[in-house]
């Protein structure tokens, strides 16, 4: 089987698990968590979001996690930011990436973000070019990329046609997302093609949820086609708040173990 020599992990546990969270998880433990999974080895981390309070509660200290972290020299930490407000509280908090996020799905994306797709790419040129003018790297994710829970099957063209935006909007990866946890592999190898046909392999991650038991399947359909970036949340924390039925991520521990050689966070084969 060919495998790329190396992959990283983006840990997305501590946003993504934790905003779906019932319970309120208190700030001090929010931030011994992240100091845990970069003391493990994990190297890039999303810590939390800076979306307003009233969107999502569970991450409301956002500011405070973002302070009270570990700077560690070669982890890279980001949070997640919906508009230029979020932008401005993510650099005062000292956060060095951000990452936007968008529905390739009209229906979901409304019910996210309460905007259109068009209006959203217009709210983006608020956040990306300032950030990168202010020397932040930009991430963003790309949901619903393989089916809606509203309006089903995704034209792929559209996925590539949205993450060309994007990358002209200044992104430096785009992390094609299957928030309800629909996709298999055939569809992961299409998508994907389509894909790395226009952008080297660094530009395009990939995130999958676990629904029906093919997020292993499928990161490990993306890893034979060169991607090299996978979003996972240690103990397969996650889904999505407005996606009815999504269950956990891939789960970071069963990446390491599908590999078989952990290598401190950052996978190489051996
Ligand atoms: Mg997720």
């Amino acid at each position: 089987m060919k495998l790329p020599a190396e992959a990283t992990i983006y840990e997305v546990a501590p946003r993504d698990g934790l905003q779906n969270e019932a319970r309120q998880v208190p700030t001090a433990d929010k931030i011994r968590f992240i100091d845990a999974l970069v003391a493990a080895g994990i190297r890039s981390i999303e810590i939390t979001s800076f979306v307003s309070p009233k969107w999502i509660p569970q991450l409301a200290d956002s500011a405070e996690v973002a302070r009270g972290v570990h700077r560690v020299p070669g982890v890279r930490m980001s949070a997640l930011v919906p508009n230029k407000r979020g932008l401005d509280t993510a650099l005062t908090a000292g956060m060095r990436e951000i990452a936007v996020f968008m529905s390739a799905s009209e229906t979901h994306n409304k019910k996210n973000v309460n905007k259109t797709i068009a209006d959203t790419l217009t709210a983006f040129e608020e956040v990306v070019p300032p950030a990168r003018a202010a020397g932040l790297a930009v991430r963003a994710y790309l949901s619903t990329c393989f089916g809606c829970p509203y309006e089903g099957d995704v034209d792929p063209e559209r996925v590539v046609a949205l993450t060309q935006r994007l990358c002209d909007l200044g992104v430096y990866q785009v992390s094609i997302s299957d928030t309800i946890g629909v996709a298999n592999p055939q569809q992961v190898e299409d998508v994907l093609g389509r894909l790395l046909a226009k952008h080297p392999s660094a530009a395009i991650a990939v995130h999958f949820h676990d629904t029906q038991g093919t997020a292993l399947a499928n990161c490990l359909v993306a890893l034979t086609l060169g991607i090299t970036t996978i979003d996972a949340a240690a103990g397969g924390l996650g889904g999505c708040p407005y996606a009815p039925g999504a269950s956990g991520n891939l789960a970071t521990e069963d990446v390491v173990a599908m590999l078989g050689v952990a290598h401190r966070g950052h996978l190489r084969r051996t």
